[in-house]
């Protein structure tokens, strides 16, 4: 059985956090009375005058929840909940006036958003330091952004540039919030920490530890720093990579009794190691570049050394051909004559002497001439001078003009030569005399290296080419020396028993060269050799 209605609804409104009052308005006067309200309100209407909030709310028919932010920092959030009453007369109305102390919510709130802020703002700072390629440049960037989402006043990066046994720092990056707020000054441009009193801090920074400091706890011997800067609290945080100590990242706050939370300490520490990362990062790039361009620069040298020494080389080539080839033009007429006249020269039968000696002036005549003439066809190959005669003309006669011209030293050997025409006769367009100078070379060597049997000499056409072949069944040359009797003046076994001067075959592959062709060499030792001359249909 209730007895006491009345009371037994105040006390249900008891045990809740919410301050609770049942209001009674008047809503034509604008006017309100309390018919009920529990301790909470009770106790919370001696810290906040309500009637003046609850007169103001009802004339201005206003019943939405509202935050009240009251001087002493308590954050109060209010709220109507009205209800239809049995017996309601006309013109009022009933409502739930809540009331409820949120002050630590708010607070949890506040500093969960700050929190999220300053992550974006490491975040931010970190892409800025991914993207640009320079740390001087993305640093100041990235730093400033940073000290943007923090709750500290400015920012700098003291780049460690310590020598000897002096701790030494180049400012790097020095920004702040707002102009009202110094920057760190000149002084601090090469001042060497430990002399001045902060070996303390250096010690600690070089360990891997932090600096959090406020004016009032700093030593006497350090206060000048705090004087000196304005600061009132300072965040210190070494800048490492592995374990080279790169610098200082340095916040400071000008205003005092400021607490940094261990929670976002650790956030500036995270943002320190990065940082380490990018400034090792931009260190080795910039050794690198300056490996890469010492090495450029002595490339450049080393290429200006060598074009020059080429220069020369090609001019003191260049004299040397000229000399040669107005040599050998002055030695031709005089040995010409020489040459002639020794044939002219009638001697008494019985000279016999004389008439060796005839002979000699005649065959050391022709073989100087023939060298003669062979260095100038080789100096005219080299210095570019050749001109080309060219004609069109079948192979196979050029190859029995040579034949017949060769003639004469095969029989002085007693060796035949065995000539295979083409199946096909066809045209080349080509230069005649040299294909011949060319096979008479060829086939000389041929007479003169090869055994006592024979030498085979093929025309034929293949692969759209014409192909000499000249074939002897001589000792045959060596692998290793089968490229090498194509240089000039290369002789192998020189003993002086066969004459020559190691210039037929450098010649030979020169002119071959000229022609769009060229000479290929099969031999193997014991076997003989096949010297092979390719020319094109048709010389470009
Ligand atoms: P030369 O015959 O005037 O010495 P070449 O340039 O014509 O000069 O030949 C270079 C060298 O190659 C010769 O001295 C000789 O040793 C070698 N040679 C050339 N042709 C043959 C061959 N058919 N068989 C063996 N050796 C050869």
């Amino acid at each position: 059985m209730i007895e006491d209605p009345m009371s037994l609804f105040q006390a249900s409104l008891e045990g809740n956090d919410s301050g609770i009052a049942i209001l009674v308005i008047d809503v034509s006067q604008k006017k309100y009375e309390i018919l009920l309200k529990n301790s909470i309100f009770t106790s919370l209407e001696t810290e906040f005058e309500f009637s003046f909030f609850l007169k103001n709310k009802i004339e201005r028919n206003d019943f939405q929840t509202e935050i009240i932010y009251k001087t002493d920092g308590k954050i109060l959030e209010t709220s109507f909940g009205h209800f239809a009453f049995h017996g309601d007369s006309e013109g009022k109305q009933y409502s739930k006036f809540f009331i409820r102390d949120i002050t630590i919510k708010q607070k949890q709130e506040e500093e969960i958003a700050w929190r999220l802020r300053f992550e974006l703002g490491v975040a931010s700072s970190i892409q800025i330091l991914i993207q640009k390629p320079s740390i001087r440049e993305s640093l100041p960037q990235a730093l400033y952004q940073l000290l943007y989402f923090t709750e500290m006043d400015s920012i700098f990066f003291l780049k460690n540039i310590s020598s000897g046994d002096k701790d030494l720092f180049e400012i790097w990056v020095n920004e702040r919030k707002s102009t009202d707020y110094p920057l760190l000054s000149d002084k601090f441009k090469s001042l060497d920490w430990k002399s001045q009193g902060l070996n303390r801090w250096i010690h600690k920074l070089k360990n891997g530890k932090v600096i959090y400091l406020k004016k009032e706890k700093a030593l006497p011997k350090e206060l000048w720093y705090f004087e000196e800067s304005k600061a009132e609290t300072i965040l210190f945080i070494p800048v490492k990579f592995e374990n080279h100590f790169l610098g200082i990242m340095g916040f400071q706050k000008y205003t005092p009794n400021f607490v940094i939370h261990h929670e976002n300490l650790l956030i500036y520490q995270t943002v320190s190691r990065w940082m380490g990362l990018f400034v090792q990062r931009d260190l080795d790039l910039t050794e690198l570049n300056r490996y890469k361009s010492t090495l450029e620069s002595l490339i450049l040298e080393r290429t200006l050394d060598l074009s020059r020494t080429k220069e020369e080389l090609e001019r003191a080539y260049k004299a040397k051909t000229e000399f040669l080839a107005h040599v050998s033009h002055e030695l031709r007429t005089p040995l010409n004559s020489i040459i002639g006249f020794s044939k002219l020269i009638q001697l008494p039968e019985n000279d016999i002497t004389g008439k060796e000696y005839l002979q000699y002036i005649y065959s050391g005549g022709t073989r100087l001439l023939k060298m003669i003439n062979e260095i100038l066809s080789l100096m005219k190959i080299e210095s570019g001078q050749l001109n080309l005669q060219i004609s069109e003309f079948k192979p196979e006669e050029i190859a029995r003009q040579s034949l017949e011209l060769i003639q004469p030293q095969a029989d002085a050997k007693g060796m035949e030569i065995r000539f295979f025409p083409p199946i096909q006769s066809k045209n080349i367009r080509s230069d005649a005399g040299k294909i011949q100078q060319i096979l008479l070379n060829l086939l000389s060597n041929a007479i003169k290296y090869g055994d006592h049997s024979y030498v085979e000499f093929h025309c034929e056409w293949i692969e759209g080419r014409v192909t000499f072949s000249v074939r002897d069944f001589g000792p045959g040359i060596t692998e290793e020396d089968q490229s090498r009797i194509f240089h000039s003046f290369t002789r192998l076994n020189d003993d002086g028993k066969i004459e020559g001067s190691g210039l037929g075959l450098s010649i030979s592959q020169g002119l071959a060269e000229k022609l769009g062709g060229n000479i290929e060499l099969t031999s193997l030792w014991g076997e003989g050799s096949t010297f092979i001359l390719k020319i094109p249909e048709n010389i470009k």
